[in-house]
């Protein structure tokens, strides 16, 4: 079994969840578990709109954004509705209370990925790969209450052994990084651009062969692309 991991850039609109599927397929036979970011810019979207409602300016929310993703994949409109009500109703309440602890901030924070996973396998079951969608918290990622920096508590791997040696073998695990859940239930995130380091707990947990961590620069660059604006290819 190995884990793939894949950021926020490679899930970021249609044409690079192609990609990303035909990657995953090029694999299947090493057993794929896929852990995914969500789609680019809707975490940053979703700590905007929580500051917004906290400073009692409710402005945009990445719904929009999410529902673009959705028509380009040609998925049900209301596949995500379930969750656009609920980051809605969270939302006026922190307008309500004018308030955003780190508690709310994780909890806003969480649903770009719960969204993406839930897009991502419903347009990967339809192209022919059965794909499901899993909130990572369900597979036994349980985790300490520090909010913006939470890490899984002792002896979680068992529990995350026992979830996915439950899942079924005919499908693709599709997961959520970045977010957990304490035992009492309330929604955490391991911290900004953590996606990476759920895959490599979930790997470890797992014994799994390798950890891939997939990212969209063609080759190895000289530096982060996204920081150094001069960063090149090394031949
Ligand atoms: N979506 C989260 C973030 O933007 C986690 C990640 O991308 O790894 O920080
Ligand atoms: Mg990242």
């Amino acid at each position: 079994m190995i884990i793939m991991k894949f950021g926020g850039s490679s899930v970021a609109n249609r044409k690079q969840i192609e990609k990303v599927l035909g990657i995953v397929r090029g694999r299947m036979d090493r057993r794929p578990v896929v852990v995914s970011s969500a789609h680019k810019g809707i975490t940053d979207a979703l700590v905007h709109a929580g500051k917004s409602a906290a400073a009692g300016k409710p402005e945009h929310t990445p719904i929009d954004r999410q529902r673009a993703i959705l028509a380009e994949l040609g998925c049900a409109p209301d596949l995500l509705e379930p969750l656009f009500d609920e980051l809605a109703a969270l939302l006026h309440g922190i307008s309500l209370v004018r308030e955003l602890s780190p508690r709310s901030l994780d909890y806003v924070s969480s649903f770009g990925e719960r969204m993406a996973v839930r897009t991502i396998a419903d347009f990967f079951t339809r192209e022919g790969l059965p794909t499901r969608a899993h909130d990572v918290w369900e597979l036994g990622f349980i985790t300490d209450g520090k909010f913006g920096a939470a890490r899984p508590i002792e002896g979680w791997e068992g529990e995350c052994r026992a979830a996915f040696a439950a899942l079924a073998e005919d499908e693709l695990a599709l997961v959520t990084g970045f977010i957990g859940r304490t035992p009492l239930g309330e929604v955490t995130t391991v911290g900004r651009n953590g996606s990476d380091l759920t895959a490599a707990l979930l790997g470890a947990a797992l014994e799994a062969r390798e950890v891939e961590i997939w990212s969209d620069t063609d080759g190895v660059m000289s530096a982060d692309p996204s920081v150094v604006a001069q960063a090149r290819n090394i031949p």
